[in-house]
This record gives C-alpha cells, structure tokens and sequence, in this order.
C-alpha cells in the first residue's frame, strides 16, 4: 500500500493579512493587527510533523501543480475567475469574495497551486500510481461556491479534482465525506442535483454559514437523497462522531457503492478548536480514517483522497493530521498524542441522547441513496 502525500511551501505564504481572527484590524473598533485564525501554523505544522515523526519517509510525494483555467471552470464561473485575477493584480491583493477571505498580491497563484495539487492527488489514485492521498493545502475549499469564495477558501478544489477526474478518467460514482466542523455548502451546492455525486457533511449545527446544512437541505431533483447532512450539536465528541460513522457514514457509503471516495478533511472538530464547539481528538480521526479505508477497500480497490480544509489550533491540528495521515499509511510513527489524555478526559465525550435524537433524523434518509444499478 502506498499512501501519496502532496505539499509545498508556498501554501505557508498564502497571506491572509493582519486581520484579528476574522475581523480586518481597524483601531476604530478597538481591532488590534494580529493572525487571521486562517494562517500558515497549522499546516506548516502538520508537514513538520510529518517529516520530524519520520512518516515522511513512508510516503510517496506527489508533485503540487498549479490547476488550469479550464479545471477551475469545471465547478467555478467566469466572473469569479475573473474577479479574482483582477485582485490578484493589484498591489495589496484582494478577497475571494465575502471581506473574510483575503488573500496577498498574486494570490490567485497559490489558489490555483491548492486546487491543482488536489486533482494531482486524486489523479495518483484513480490511475493507481499510489492507494489513498493526502492533500495538505491551503487556501481551504469547500465553503467556496461557483460564483464566489467564502469562508477563507478561494477555489473549490475537492468538487473541482471530482469533476476533473470524472472527465479525464471516467469515475463515475463518487461519495464525497466532509468532517470539517463547518458546512461544506459550497461542495454541496456543486453537485447539489447530481445522484452521481453522494455528498455526507458532518457538521457542527448551524455555525458556518450560518443557517446552512440542516437536515432538510437533501438534493434537488434526481439529485434528491444524495446531499446527506448531519448537523451534530454544540459539544459533541468522539463517541457521537464514531456514532455518525456507525450509523449514517458507513451505511450511506453501502448504499451509494461509490467508484472513489474523497474526504474534505478539516480538523476544527478538535477539542480546542477557536472556530466550534466539539470534542473530537486524533484518536478518533484515526478510527474514521480507518473505517473510510474500509468502505474503500470494500467498494472500490481502496481508492481515498483527502484534501485538507479547515483547524484552527496550531498546537493541537499537527496531532490530529499525523493521526489521519499514519491511519492512510497503516503505519505508526512513535509518538503518541500527548494532548489525548487532557481533551479525551474532559467529560462527555461518549454519545449523549440529544446526539442520538439527531442522528435518528438522518438514518431513515438514507433510504432514497441507491447504487448505480437502477431499474
Ligand atoms: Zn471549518
């Protein structure tokens, strides 16, 4: 098993500014400069990680590229395209689209680096050259809808490599899973009235965007049953998450029986996240990447490709990404997660009723999922 791994430092250079969090610094509001909570820490950390544990070493690096115009406009606009280059232009950049998501003279480059190196991981695993990827990018994608980027990503780079690799290599089916704490509503709008697309958002409830990936938000028109969401409540932790994969994940991938599967990964569902209010630690995203390379290795000779989205806590996210990334390897690293015994303790962190009640909601949906033999 061969697990590819693409990175590069440009994607620690995407500047998102001096903002306070998410707020531009203004003196007038009492906005002092500081760190966009979107900075380079927690994925340059990650990679360090990587290679300081020595996984490095049992990866295979597959080399970032910078995505196409004619990629990008598989999911995006003209307009947006467009918009942005002219920012990208001027001498202090620009935004991608909602004053949230700023971006640094010739942004649009490493937007376009993020987006390629995603379909060049996706490509190495249809075409067999590794077993499952992992993306470490950065700007995010999957808040970005086709018309405009929000919620600090620029271009939508898991629905874009789908729909690249849907063209160049004929994947037909393709299940898309998003535990990043947020809604992946741009990745949902994207293929919104697609059956061919199976679209599960494992989400904190009604953070960002807020009002969006409610229950109730399931596809449209022949699409419908196959946008799958799961708002989680404020609190939950690894026993509901692993609950989630038990009970809505797995049997919804059953269903589906996709032909690839790709995973939004975001780790702000970490236990000491800025950015939400969960409790999830590295050791269970180690136990849903391991439960996705099930479904995987059941329904499509393994083929996984992560593409890294949101987390927030420099010191935290490293653990929590070298965990998904030694699960995608079977290999383990020696180290272990020194935090998981602080945020693994902290109570609760087994299934509560209320998680189960809302879980509950979902599971009779799955009903209207159907594999692609139809009558
Ligand atoms: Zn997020």
């Amino acid at each position: 098993m061969t697990t590819g791994y693409v990175y590069h430092e440009l994607f620690g250079w995407h500047d998102t500014g001096t903002n306070a969090g998410v707020f531009p610094a203004d003196h007038r509001l009492g906005i002092q400069p500081f760190q966009h909570f979107e900075n380079a820490e927690t994925k340059r950390r990650i990679h360090e990680l990587v290679v300081v544990s020595g996984l490095i070493d049992q990866l295979h690096r597959i080399p970032p590229r910078k995505a196409t115009d004619a990629e990008l406009l598989l999911v995006h606009t003209e307009e947006h395209l467009a918009r942005l280059q002219a920012q990208s232009d001027q001498p202090k950049g620009g935004d991608s689209g909602d004053g949230f998501s700023p971006f640094g003279p010739g942004g649009i480059e490493i937007g376009r680096l993020a987006a390629g190196s995603v379909i060049a991981a996706t490509e190495a695993v249809v075409d067999g050259t590794v077993s499952n990827a992992y993306a470490l990018v950065r700007p995010p994608g999957h808040h970005a809808r086709p018309s405009t980027g929000m919620g600090f990503c620029m271009f939508s780079n898991l629905a874009i490599a789908a729909r690249a690799v849907r063209r160049t290599h004929g994947v037909e089916r393709i299940a898309v899973v998003d535990w990043d704490v947020h809604h992946g509503n741009g990745t949902q709008e994207t293929f919104y009235d697609d059956p061919d697309t199976l679209t599960i958002s494992i989400h904190q409830d009604r953070v960002f965007p807020p009002d969006s990936g409610s229950v109730a938000e399931r596809g449209d028109g022949g699409g419908h049953g196959y946008a799958v969401n799961v708002p989680l409540p404020p609190g939950t932790c690894n026993g509901g998450y692993l609950s989630t994969f038990e009970r809505v994940v797995g049997p919804a991938i059953d269903r589906f029986q996709p032909d690839l599967i790709l995973v939004a990964s975001g780790y702000d569902a970490n236990a000491a996240d800025p950015l939400a209010r969960q409790g999830v630690t590295s050791s269970a995203y180690r136990a849903m990447t391991e439960r996705l390379l099930d479904l995987a290795d059941r329904h499509c000779d393994g083929r996984l490709a992560m593409s890294h989205e949101g987390g927030y806590n420099p010191v935290y996210v490293p653990f929590c990404g070298l965990a998904v990334i030694e699960a995608l390897a079977g290999v383990a690293v020696p180290l272990t997660d020194p935090y998981e015994p602080i945020f693994g303790g902290m109570g609760q962190t087994e299934l509560q009723p209320h998680q189960t009640a809302l879980l509950d909601q979902v599971v009779p949906l799955l009903d209207d999922i159907h594999s692609g033999v139809r009558a």
